[in-house]
């Protein structure tokens, strides 16, 4: 997928913005505060997930506006489109080659992977960022998995209330909690078995592209961290259900105990490892930054696999902290796709394998922009 035009209205610090990319490297490069992660959040937003920032959608709008305007016209499918994407009001809504469709609906159609330093989190923080980043990946090539996964939250929530009222008012009838472990297990098997296939798939690229960008020197893996012990991906539906269900009522006590649920997908992981050791725990700086971009590159791949579009990839601030083999990986090799980099200093991207493009943002607005020629070895 590429994107041929984008043009931003009263979007944060961006009055008024016009870029027509090229279609390999971009790179976007401007002092602190000028509206670098701003524009690659109005760009991620055109494929209908939430922002990779903590914020409110009250807060897109650019302070004295009431409205808000994103559109692009992008390369994919095997023709040209275009998605506009309106902010009003707290709300969003969408047009996509004219026609209207909920902002959801743009998951599948417009594909974007990001990557900024909150994704770090991904790492270091506990097992929800993880659990975050296998739904997010997964709803772009599977977009029904978002519902299952709003249906597994609805069952969570009914099935703990009624814990906790069976755990204030002991002699309560509990036929009620059997159907809600039946519809718990379901919805949780759906989810469980999605997240291990995924993972399974991505493994591979993810092994590849880590030996990558450490220059051959350090392996990496990961592998789903289910908290109920499975053949996970391999096994079929009603056994599966059947295993959770046990698992249900193996915790039972517990779960009455604590008025809550405490086996299911809503408590599983991923097991990050560099050299076999895990990534969370003893990761150095640069290869937790570098485990982080390795599963946002692999799910690129695997977008592309599964849905068979290259999504743009968008990089905020990720070169400082990734020595000289890493960055050189990162700017050259890598992608055969579109690239977005945003940095403070525009030096170091002679070192981009191909041609590219640079502009430079001040408060909101784009300079001219101007080419980076590879500079070629002398002899
Ligand atoms: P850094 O290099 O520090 O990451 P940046 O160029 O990525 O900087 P942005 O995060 O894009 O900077 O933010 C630029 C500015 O946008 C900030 O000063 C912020 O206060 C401003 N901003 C955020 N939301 C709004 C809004 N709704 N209206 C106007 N300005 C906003
Ligand atoms: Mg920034």
């Amino acid at each position: 997928m590429v994107i041929t035009k984008l043009s931003i209205r009263n979007f944060r610090n961006i009055a008024s913005l016009e870029l027509e990319p090229g279609d390999g490297v971009n790179v976007i490069y401007g002092d602190n505060a000028q509206g670098k992660t701003n524009l690659v959040e109005a760009l991620f937003l055109l494929t209908g997930q939430k922002s990779f920032r903590q914020t409110k959608e009250s807060e897109f709008v650019r302070f004295g506006e009431k409205k808000g305007e994103i559109n692009a016209r992008f390369f994919a499918g095997g023709r040209e489109q275009e998605v506009s994407l309106t902010l009003e009001g707290g709300k969003r809504s969408a047009l996509l080659n004219g026609l209207p469709l909920g902002v959801g609906e743009l998951t599948g159609r417009f594909f974007a992977v990001v990557f900024s330093p909150a994704e770090l989190s991904l790492v270091r923080d506990g097992p929800s960022q993880r659990r975050g980043f296998l739904d997010s990946a997964i709803t772009q090539v599977m977009p029904r998995y978002q519902k299952t996964m709003s249906d597994l939250s609805r069952a969570l929530f009914q099935r703990n209330s009624l814990l906790s009222d069976m755990a204030r008012h002991p002699g309560m009838d509990d036929s009620l909690l059997a159907v809600w472990d039946r519809s718990f297990a379901k919805l949780s098997y759906s989810i469980i078995n999605a997240r291990a296939r995924f993972l399974a798939r991505l493994a591979p690229f993810g092994e590849e592209i880590y030996r990558g960008i450490s220059g051959g020197k350090e392996s990496f893996s990961v592998a789903y961290q289910c908290s109920i012990p499975g053949e996970w991906g391999a096994v079929p539906e009603e056994e599966g259900e059947e295993v959770i269900l046990s698992a249900l009522e193996r915790s039972r006590r517990e779960d009455l105990k604590n008025g809550c649920t405490t086996v299911g997908p809503h408590r599983d992981d991923m097991d990050l490892r560099v050299n076999g050791i895990s990534a969370r725990a003893f990761g150095s700086q640069g290869q937790q930054r570098s485990c982080a971009l390795t599963l946002k590159l692999a799910e690129c791949r695997l977008i592309q696999e599964v849905a068979g579009e290259q999504p743009v990839i968008l990089l905020d601030d990720v070169l400082s902290e990734l020595d000289k083999t890493r960055k050189q990986y990162l700017l050259s090799g890598l992608a055969s796709g579109q690239l977005f980099i945003t940095c403070c200093d525009r030096s170091g991207f002679s070192a981009i394998g191909k041609d590219g493009v640079t502009w430079r943002i001040r408060e909101g607005q784009l300079a001219a922009r101007q080419r980076i020629v590879s500079r070629k070895k002398k002899g």
